[in-house]
């Protein structure tokens, strides 16, 4: 019988992940389908119960709901209920299991292109959900500092706050950080600022960046967002959001299916889909 994915979320016409996924399942020869699924809040409960009792061996869980999915959820690992979102649902014999990959992604193509954390001084800009897991999935690399500065900086106070696992930080206003921004080593851009159509904004400008850091903004709409373009200019190593895309995408595949997926297919796949190069 043929197996059957997808993903929640509101809206959902603009997912990637149906074309990434099914694309994999051609390549491994899976009888299975990735579906998008668009859900009203007020349907939610109902279809998390629909797709486990049809059998859904797994879906992702997108914006709005990655927060209000947990109650529905018959299980959550212990890192996904720490920050408080579940990306990715397994279904073990009728028991819904929620994790999250978004941090792990970002971790892992973070690494293909810096593979030690370990002592770093990295700014994190942005305190909302994806910020949660990159910064909680950070901390426990061993960084020497991870600053978070945002427009609301009470909350990216609560957010250090909120984190369990032990790690220097300040909150900071935009001001403040980009008045730092020689004292880092990494910076990761997570907010929207710089996303289509907005293209020419940016969070702050990199002005005193060093030559030696790495620059990541998790938007991929623009591939280029302002931010990167900068710091590409001014000599630092930069890296799109296409990166943790695909990985919180490839660790979710992989628990569903015990595969862990060609990455560079997976890109090939996103960058067709956006009609980047
Ligand atoms: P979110 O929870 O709504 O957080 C939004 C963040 O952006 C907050 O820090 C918010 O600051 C800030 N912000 C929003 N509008 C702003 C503005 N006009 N000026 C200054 N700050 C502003 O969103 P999220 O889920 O973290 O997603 C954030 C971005 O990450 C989106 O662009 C999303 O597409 C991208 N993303 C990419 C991936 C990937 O795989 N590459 C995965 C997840 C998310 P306040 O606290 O002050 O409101």
């Amino acid at each position: 019988m043929k197996k059957l994915f997808g993903v929640l979320g509101n809206p959902i016409g603009h997912t990637m992940s149906p074309a990434m996924h099914n694309d994999l399942f051609s390549l491994y020869n899976m009888d299975a389908v990735y579906l998008p699924f668009q859900v009203k809040e007020e349907d939610l409960e109902a279809a998390v119960n629909g797709l486990r009792v049809i059998g859904a061996v797994g879906f992702n869980v997108t914006i709005p709901h990655k927060s209000r999915v947990i109650p529905f959820l018959d299980e959550v690992d212990e890192s996904a209920m720490s920050i408080g979102a579940v990306n990715t649902v397994v279904n073990k014999d009728g028991k819904l299991i929620g994790y999250n990959t978004d941090g792990l992604g970002f971790l892992k193509g973070l690494k293909a292109l810096v593979p030690e954390i370990n002592g770093k001084r990295i700014l994190v800009i942005g305190a909302g959900g994806a910020a949660r897991a990159i910064y909680f999935t950070l901390a426990k690399e061993n960084p020497s500092q991870i600053d978070i500065a945002n427009r609301t900086v009470e909350n990216a106070a609560r957010l250090i706050a909120d984190c369990p696992y032990s790690v220097s930080s300040r909150a900071l206003t935009m001001e403040e950080a980009e008045r730092l921004v020689g004292e880092y080593d990494m910076f990761i851009q997570t907010t929207m600022i710089g996303m289509s159509p907005k293209i020419t904004e940016q969070p702050l400008s990199l002005q005193n960046v060093s030559k030696q850091s790495v620059v990541c903004d998790i938007i991929y709409n623009p591939l280029e967002t302002s931010f990167l373009r900068e710091a590409g200019e001014r000599g630092a190593m930069v890296q799109n959001g296409i990166d943790m895309f695909v990985y919180q995408g490839a660790l979710a595949f992989e628990k569903w299916t015990g595969i862990f997926p060609d990455i560079n297919r997976m890109k090939e796949n996103v960058l067709g889909q956006l009609g980047g190069k």
